[in-house]
C-alpha cells in the first residue's frame, strides 16, 4: 500500500530525477527513502559494483549498468531519461562525498534539466568506518581523497599538510589504485611532520559490506607495516591528538574524547 502510493508520487509529468547515495555495503544501511525511489524508479542508473549491492532491491526497473570512469556519460544518460521517466543514479556510500551529485547536477544545469530533482544521502565512508573502530571522530575533522584523477596532487599536498597542521581527525579515501601507489606514503609522510607516531590510526576494509568487513586498529609510528593490506575499498581514519585506543576485551577501540573530561567527573 505504501509503496504503491509512494509509485504514485513518483510519476511526476516529466520525469523525476534521483540522485541517490546506497551506504557503504549491506542494503540495510541504505534510507529508507532511498530505497523507495530505487524501488519505485523506472531507470536505475550505476556502476556494476554499487548495483551489485542493491541487487535485492531491483526487479521490474530497467537496470542500466556503467563502469568506473564512465562517470560523465552516466549523468549524460540520466539527465536525458529524466527528461521523461523516473531515474535512480546511485553512488556507494554518500553522492556528495565523490559521488555522481556533483557531476550530475553540472550536467542538468548545462542542459536546464526542468524536472524535481532530488538528492538523498547515504552512509559514507569516514561515518561506516567510525562505527567499527568505535569512536575515532567525534570531533572535528576533514577528508581527503588520495586520489589525483581529477584534483592535482599539489592541491592534496597542500590539503593534507593544513588539515594534518590543524589537527583534524582525518579521514583518508581513495587510498591507492593499481596506477597509483606511493600516494599513500607520501600522505602518511606528510601528516607524520605534525602528528605524534603514538596517534590511533583505524583501517577500515569493506566496511559494513558483511564477512568482507575488515578493520585494523594500529598508531601512525606503525601504519606503513601494512601498506600492503590497504586497497581501493578501504578507508583510514587518523586521530588527534587527544585519541587513544582502548584495548578491551572483546576487541580494539579507537576514541577520541570530545572534552567531556573537562567539565565533568565520570
Ligand atoms: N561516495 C563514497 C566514496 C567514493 S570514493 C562514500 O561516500 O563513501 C571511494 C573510496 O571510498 C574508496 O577508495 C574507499 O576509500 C572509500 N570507501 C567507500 N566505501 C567503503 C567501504 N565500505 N569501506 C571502506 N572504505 C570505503
Amino acid at each position: 500500500m505504501a509503496e504503491s502510493r509512494s509509485q504514485s508520487q513518483n510519476k511526476v509529468e516529466g520525469g523525476k530525477l534521483y540522485i541517490v547515495g546506497i551506504g557503504p555495503g549491506s542494503v540495510e544501511q541504505i534510507t529508507i527513502k532511498a530505497r523507495d525511489a530505487i524501488i519505485n524508479a523506472d531507470y536505475v542508473i550505476g556502476n556494476s559494483t554499487y548495483l551489485d549491492q542493491i541487487e535485492s532491491l531491483l526487479g521490474t526497473q530497467e537496470v542500466i549498468r556503467s563502469h568506473m570512469g564512465k562517470e560523465v556519460d552516466r549523468a549524460r544518460k540520466a539527465v536525458e531519461l529524466a527528461k521523461s521517466s523516473t531515474v535512480v543514479i546511485i553512488s556507494g556510500g554518500d553522492t556528495n562525498i565523490y559521488g555522481m551529485a556533483g557531476i550530475v547536477l553540472e550536467v542538468a544545469e548545462h542542459e536546464s534539466l526542468d524536472v524535481v530533482i532530488e538528492v538523498l544521502p547515504g552512509v559514507t565512508a569516514i561515518l561506516a568506518g567510525a562505527s567499527i573502530l568505535g569512536a575515532p571522530v567525534v570531533t572535528d575533522f576533514a577528508v581527503i581523497s588520495l586520489s589525483d584523477l581529477l584534483t592535482p596532487w599539489d592541491v592534496i599536498e597542500k590539503r593534507l599538510n593544513l588539515a594534518a597542521k590543524a589537527d583534524f581527525v582525518m579521514a583518508l579515501y581513495n587510498p591507492k589504485s593499481r596506477k597509483r601507489q606511493s600516494n599513500f606514503l607520501k600522505a602518511i609522510e606528510i601528516i607524520r611532520q605534525y602528528k605524534a607516531n603514538s596517534v590511533p590510526v583505524g583501517l577500515v576494509k569493506n566496511a559494513l559490506r558483511g564477512e568482507d568487513e575488515e578493520r585494523i586498529v594500529t598508531t601512525l609510528g606503525k601504519v606503513m607495516e601494512y601498506e600492503d593490506w590497504i586497497d581501493m575499498s578501504t578507508t583510514i581514519l587518523v586521530g588527534n591528538i587527544d585519541s587513544r585506543i582502548w584495548n578491551s576485551k572483546k576487541k580494539d577501540f579507537i576514541i577520541t574524547p570530545r572534552g567531556y573530561h573537562k567539565k565533568y567527573d565520570y
